[in-house]
């Protein structure tokens, strides 16, 4: 079971979790996140600290102020609050002497950083560890590793699962309830501090799930489960009973901030079942993502977007029929370390379009100029044509395979409110239909679509009297 930040943000959520946990009558692991928010500011307080701002240290005891309200509302008893705090504050005086370094030296590198926000889920998890009766903490620290590929810290699965099977040997006998905090690993080689990158608690827990190959691995956050898009956007979203890994899969990688993405691979390969659920609201089913999709009514189960998106496309007559430019391309950027999420080409071969992050995109285009210069001094081809200030808009659901139209559909319903799609792509599996669009339309083709796919005519009616609707017509 994974806790979110926001799960263990408050008084009110933290006391829900201690009463989820303690309802269970398997044994269970709990993985929790730091405190909601206390990642961000550990990050915005060591940027105060390197700029030598001395609001570093209001910033810093704020967030001692916070952990200690919350200790000191959730552990009555005595005794045990003095254990933890003795716990705590030694992590905490930890955390004050790193920051002062980095105010004195003005130097804040990755290894500090990774340091830095380690330090959110390493409190957060002794806080629960001791508010739940009977849990065993365990170090993340020890047994979740990382190596350095690409300029990114990747899991070194096979050594991660050697250790978490022998760091949970007792695990289910005597020991029932074990507490792990999220998001922190070390470096496999140099044993230095690292993570699995934002919203790494997910990937924690469905880590261990797979080296101890739970029954299940349940997501708990603050949503009522996975929903048909990203409720903060859309107001009539609502939520999907059953989503298949590859569905999950599709929705998380571009976007659906529920699930961090790399979370689904190791539990889908072994067939764990993955429930979302909300810690605010337990009695809700929530969503179960397994092998099969389930609902076949419905061709599309969600809509996922990212509004970072630029589009280089590389083009030229002499690119026609020519083998090898697409391989040139992908190996020039890949080098880089520059990831490529979308990639268009027609069938004439001269042009092809791809899709990268805001941050990547100069660079990118950089890349790629000199990749081609030789081509483009003579003529042959053009320089890159970069687009930014665009986004990308993913419709998901392996019921699409056998159902034509979805794709008229959709363009038809973009194309009534006079959006106007700059570049799509679509593979031959037929589960995501990925389009661009300048950011302003964003918001405006999420409403639409959604309201066209998931909302019944009537429903459509009826929010358009009141507003949200887009256009009435559209689920006719
Ligand atoms: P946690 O702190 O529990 O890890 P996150 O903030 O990482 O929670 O993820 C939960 C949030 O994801 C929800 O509050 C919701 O706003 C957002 N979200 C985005 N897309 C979706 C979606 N398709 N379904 C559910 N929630 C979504
Ligand atoms: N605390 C980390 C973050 O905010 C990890 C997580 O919450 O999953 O990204
Ligand atoms: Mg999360």
């Amino acid at each position: 079971m994974k806790f979110g930040g926001t799960s263990v943000g408050s008084v009110e959520s933290i006391l829900n979790v201690k009463r989820i946990t303690e309802a269970c009558d398997e044994p269970v692991v709990i993985v929790v996140s730091a405190l909601g928010g206390v990642t961000d500011k550990l990050i915005h307080t060591s940027k105060l600290a390197l700029e030598g701002n001395p609001r570093y240290i209001d910033a810093y005891n704020e967030m001692v102020n916070r952990h200690h309200q919350l200790i000191d509302a959730i552990i009555p008893d005595t005794d045990q609050q003095i254990q933890l705090l003795k716990v705590v504050d030694a992590l905490l005086d930890d955390l004050k002497s790193i920051y002062q370094g980095v105010y004195l030296i003005h130097d804040l590198s990755e290894k500090t950083s990774n340091a830095i926000v380690s330090y959110g889920e390493r409190i957060s998890s002794n806080i629960v560890a001791t508010l739940i009766k009977g849990a065993v903490w365990h170090n993340s620290l020890n047994f979740i590793k990382t190596e350095k590929k690409q300029q990114k810290n990747m899991l070194v699965a096979d050594k991660t699962y050697e250790l978490v099977r022998k760091e949970f040997k007792n695990f289910g006998k005597e020991e029932k309830v074990a507490l792990v905090p999220g998001f922190i690993s070390t470096d496999i080689a140099t044993g230095e501090v690292t993570n699995l990158g934002r919203g790494g608690s997910d990937y924690t827990a469905s880590i261990i799930a797979a080296a101890l190959d739970a029954n299940a691995l349940e997501i708990w956050t603050d949503v009522d489960g996975f929903m048909t898009a990203d409720p903060r956007v859309i107001n009539s979203a609502y939520t999907i009973d059953k989503l298949s890994y590859v569905e999950a899969m599709e929705l998380c990688n571009f976007g659906a901030k529920v699930v961090y993405p790399p979370t689904i691979y190791p539990v889908c390969i072994k067939n764990i079942p993955i429930y979302i659920k909300n810690t605010f609201h337990p009695e809700a089913a929530g969503t179960i993502i397994q092998e099969e999709s389930g609902d076949s009514s419905r061709a599309i189960k969600g809509i996922s977007s990212i509004n970072d998106t630029s589009l280089i496309t590389v083009s030229g007559l002499s690119m026609v029929g020519v083998i090898g430019v697409n391989q040139r391309i992908f190996t020039a950027l890949a080098v880089e370390g520059i990831s490529v999420f979308m990639v268009s080409q027609a069938s004439s071969e001269n042009s092809t379009s791809i899709g990268v992050r805001n941050e990547d995109a100069e660079k990118a285009c950089e890349v790629l100029n000199n990749e081609f210069q030789k081509e483009i001094d003579m003529g042959a081809m053009y320089k890159m044509n970069l687009e930014k200030n665009l986004a990308t808009v993913a419709v998901v659901g392996e019921n699409m395979k056998h159902t034509p139209g979805i794709a008229g559909k959709l363009f038809g319903t973009l194309g009534r409110n006079g959006i106007s799609v700059i570049a799509c792509a679509q593979g031959a599996s037929e589960t995501n239909i990925s389009f661009v669009v300048e950011s302003r339309f964003l918001r405006k083709s999420l409403n639409v679509i959604h309201d066209s796919f998931f909302l019944s005519e009537y429903q459509v009616l009826n929010l358009f009297i009141c507003g949200v609707a887009w256009e009435p017509w559209v689920a006719v």
